[in-house]
């Protein structure tokens, strides 16, 4: 399997986690086949303003996840970035993984990015396809 991502996608959400104090966070919407293909990049607000820890607004969540089905589009993924560390799942990002059992792209603010899956209680690292347009 693998995480297929437009070039502008990836980089706009790189570009708002290089210029925010917090964790930015918000979902990826798509197809899921063999592989997973990104259509849109939907950011949701982080209700925790830290920059350590994310949780995504519940008001805007279930907008964001509406308008994924008005859109016939599933949620593929979810994102948010890490600050000065490493953009790997924290102990927090995994009870997040076991919730809500799709990718996890991380992303930090120097523009390092990773996707992850929960399989059976373990990591396994997506590749990331990057499609020039
Ligand atoms: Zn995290």
């Amino acid at each position: 399997m693998r995480l297929i991502i437009r070039q502008e996608d990836l980089g706009m959400v790189i570009e708002r986690a290089r210029t925010s104090k917090e964790e930015i966070c918000g979902f990826l919407f798509g197809v899921a086949g063999e592989d997973v293909e990104v259509r849109e990049v939907r950011f949701v607000r982080n209700r925790l303003a830290s920059p350590v820890a994310f949780e995504m607004e519940p008001v805007e969540m279930v907008e964001a996840l509406d308008e994924a089905e008005e859109k016939g589009l599933e949620v593929v993924g979810i994102f948010h970035s890490h600050l000065k560390c490493p953009p790997r799942p924290s102990g927090r990002d995994l009870k997040g993984m076991e919730l809500w059992p799709v990718v996890w792209l991380i992303v930090d603010e120097r523009g390092n990015y990773g996707a992850y899956v929960l399989r059976e209680g373990k990591v396994e690292e997506v590749e990331v396809s990057i499609k020039l347009r």
